[in-house]
């Protein structure tokens, strides 16, 4: 656990210029662990290879691991060395209007990392997204495109209500597919699950299989689902299995013979 460690960390300091360090660190601890399951559930790379010590969570290039993972500005991420795609992804953002931090790469080992990771609290049209989710930029294009053209005009026209809220349950996340020993899109940032939709006018929708007679619920989730599949590679949601009938799972896996999976 986050406090566990910081403990260890601030016992093991002797420099006093080091507690400035950390305590920065420390900060950047506590706001992750306010963040959402999907992140509580990621073990954390240097706490459990934490044997190192102080080295190993205070390293002397923070560039090198995925932990703390500080907001930084841009200058001290090196947006000098970002490859252009990576700029350009960011230009795209800008232009949706989505409100993002760039984070220290990711690299909890294994599947699980991503080079230039984004941290997504809103969306265009000052939709929120909670809590903050954690994607490569490429997949945070997509979900702020789909919910720009797809999610939001679909809320008004059906319930004459902007989207206040999406609610998510994974974004980052290092784990598996379950019961397959296959790295889930969720281990790259490359992708998002929607559990709850909230609107401006109180309402709130749950993404789970409606009730016979509510018409609007089950537009407005087929219509968002189906329109999913321009957006994404792979659109899984209530109905598909066990697994996602309380939640739409979006992700841009690459499949290299283009193959969509809209289930
Ligand atoms: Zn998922």
């Amino acid at each position: 656990m986050p406090v566990q460690a910081s403990r260890k960390v601030l016992l093991q300091a002797k420099h006093p210029a080091r507690i400035v360090l950390l305590a920065s660190a420390l900060i950047g601890l506590v706001s992750l662990a306010a963040c959402g399951r999907a992140e509580q559930a990621r073990p954390s790379a240097s706490v459990t290879k934490s044997g190192a010590g102080l080295q190993r969570l205070v390293p002397s290039n923070p560039m090198m691991v995925g932990y703390p993972r500080l907001s930084l500005p841009m200058s001290q991420l090196g947006a000098e060395t970002m490859p252009a795609d990576e700029v350009a992804c960011r230009r795209e953002l800008k232009r949706l209007g989505v409100t993002y931090q760039d984070l220290a790469p990711i690299n909890d080992g294994g599947a699980c990392s991503i080079d230039y990771p984004v941290k997504v609290s809103q969306l265009s049209g000052g939709i929120n997204m909670a809590p903050a989710a954690t994607l490569s930029c490429d997949m945070a294009v997509a979900f702020a495109s789909w919910t720009k053209n797809e999610l939001a005009p679909n809320a008004r026209r059906r319930y004459w209500s902007g989207v206040k809220t999406i609610h998510q349950g994974s974004s980052y996340s290092c784990r598996r597919i379950n019961r397959t020993n296959v790295a889930s899109e969720h281990s790259k940032g490359n992708a998002l699950d929607v559990m709850r939709i909230e609107l401006n006018n109180g309402r709130d929708i749950k993404v789970e299989k409606q009730g016979l007679f509510a018409f609007r619920a089950r537009g407005l989730l087929n219509t968002v689902r189906a329109d999913g599949c321009d957006y994404f590679t792979t659109v899984l949601g209530p109905g598909y299995n066990a697994d996602h009938a309380d939640h739409f799972h979006f992700d841009i896996k690459d499949r290299r013979n283009g193959y969509r999976a809209c289930r």
